[in-house]
Formats: structure tokens, sequence, C-alpha cells
């Protein structure tokens, strides 16, 4: 037993649990192998491949694996309709499938996201392919000849400033509103002391203040300045240096930190990214 039967055998008790028909849906968002294996599916199950099959995205973004059904969801949510029924099912020790009626209110969402449909819009192919092995641990590279002393915070520390790593939060003087980052005790303007309110950044845009080219780790790193106030120093992400100005507008993207934990921990945290769209 395989792909086929597994998911058809999920989809058809979901049309009779549910009540309805192939006809009824408007999009369905399968787990795919590979792009005829999945149009195959979609016959089999009494859909129109043409028409009601979501893009599998095979050719765009390969098989996410786990996040696959859910990433082709995501993207038929972003051109559904209200009532449209839209039809999900998984893969992998067995499958789930699920049915789901858009609700009203669908559109105002558009275009406030950037999407599965805007990530592949942005998405830069890695330069070569030992990069892409060595990103997913495939390859031992060798030691790097200046070894590096990252001292690491320790989980009790990352959790003392939990809100500053995570959501990206800054601090604005309840005294004179000046916005700062890193949080501090003392406003760096009016001097008034331990009277903050947190706020949210990273949904700011930036602009690049500088930058430079860290050789041992082969990332671009910077220095950005908010919109509204508060200077950080980050990793940035998505771009060739080659293309970085001082001045470029900047934004933010949560990502995996490249650090060499030997306790296996991995590391978050907020890169910079230049505006594209
Ligand atoms: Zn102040």
């Amino acid at each position: 037993r395989g792909y086929l039967p597994v998911i058809k055998e999920a989809v058809g008790g979901l049309f009779k649990k549910a009540g309805v028909e192939p006809k009824d849906i408007a999009k369905a968002a399968f787990y795919a192998p590979d792009p005829r294996r999945v149009m195959e599916l979609a016959k089999s199950v009494g859909l129109n491949p043409q028409a009601q099959l979501q893009d599998p995205l095979i050719e765009a973004m390969g098989c996410t694996g786990t996040a696959h059904p859910l990433m082709l969801l995501a993207a038929a949510l972003e051109e559904a309709s209200p009532g449209a029924k839209l039809l999900m099912a998984s893969y992998g020790n067995g499958s789930d499938a699920f049915l789901f009626t858009v609700k009203e209110g669908v559109e105002e969402l558009r275009g406030t996201r950037r999407g599965v449909k805007g990530h592949l819009e942005r998405k830069k192919p890695l330069p070569d392919y030992t990069t892409y092995l060595r990103w997913k641990g495939l390859v031992t590279m060798p030691e790097r000849r200046v070894p590096m002393a990252v001292s690491y915070p320790s989980a009790v520390a990352i959790w003392r400033e939990r809100n500053r790593i995570y959501p990206f939060h800054g601090v604005k003087c309840k005294n004179c509103g000046t916005v700062q980052y890193p949080p501090q005790r003392v406003c760096i303007k009016c001097k008034a002391k331990d009277n903050f309110e947190e706020v949210r950044l990273y949904d700011k845009k930036g602009t690049l203040f500088s930058f430079s080219f860290d050789f041992l780790r082969g990332i671009p790193i910077g220095i950005v300045n908010l919109e509204g106030g508060g200077r950080v120093f980050l990793e940035l992400a998505d771009v060739d240096v080659r293309e970085l100005k001082v001045g470029m507008e900047m934004e933010f993207t949560f990502r995996k930190l490249d650090l060499w934990r030997s306790d296996g921990i991995y590391g978050y945290f907020w890169k910079a990214t230049p505006v594209t769209a």
C-alpha cells in the first residue's frame, strides 16, 4: 500500500462523512511526491486535475515533506473566494484528510501578508550545490582554521531576554517617546530610568546603516536603523553582499542562525533582508 490507495481511502472516507462530492471541491491541496503522481491521485478521487488541483509547487519549491499540504492549503487560501470548499490531505504513515469552507473576510487579508506566492517570488537560488550540502549537514566540511570563540548564552540568559530575541521587542521611553533597541534601563535621550514600555519591532522597516562580510562564517552582517528609532546589529539574509548599499530599505525575517554549537541547540534570531516588493 502506498501513496495512491492510502490518500484515496482517506479522501473517499471524508467525502462520505461530510456528504460532499468531488464536484463541490474548489481546490485540493495534496501532499505531492512528484507532479505526475498527484495528477493521478486527483483523477482517482474524481477531481479534475486542471481545474481543482492546487498547483503542487514541486518545480518551484520541491517536496517539503510534512509541511507540504499545509503550504499548498495556504497557497489555495490566497486565491480562494468565500464559500469555497478546500480539501487538504497529507501522506506519511497513513493520511489525514481535512475539508475547509472559506469564510467571509478572506479577501481582506489579501495583500496584507507575503504569503506562499510572495515568498516564492523573492526566493534566491543557492550559488552552488556545496552550499546546499553544507547547510543541510550532508557533508562534513574541514575545520575552520581560525577557531571562533563564540560564547553561547545560557538558557537562563535567553529566557531573561526572550522578549528581545523572539518577538523582537525594543523599548519606548514613557517620558520622551524615544524607541530603543536593544532594550535599555536608562533612556539615551532624556535619561529617565526604568520608565519604558515594550514595543514590537519585527514588522518595522529599517535602513542599512553599515555592513560587512564575515569571511569566517561566509555571511553578510549589518547594522540597521529601525524606522521610528532603535538600531540593531544582525546577520543579513537572502542577499549577495555585492548588492548591498548603505541606506537601502530593509525588513526583518526570523531565521535559524549558523552557529556551531557543540551541544546541538539551534539558535534563532531575526535577520535583515532588502525590501524587494
Ligand atoms: Zn526618554
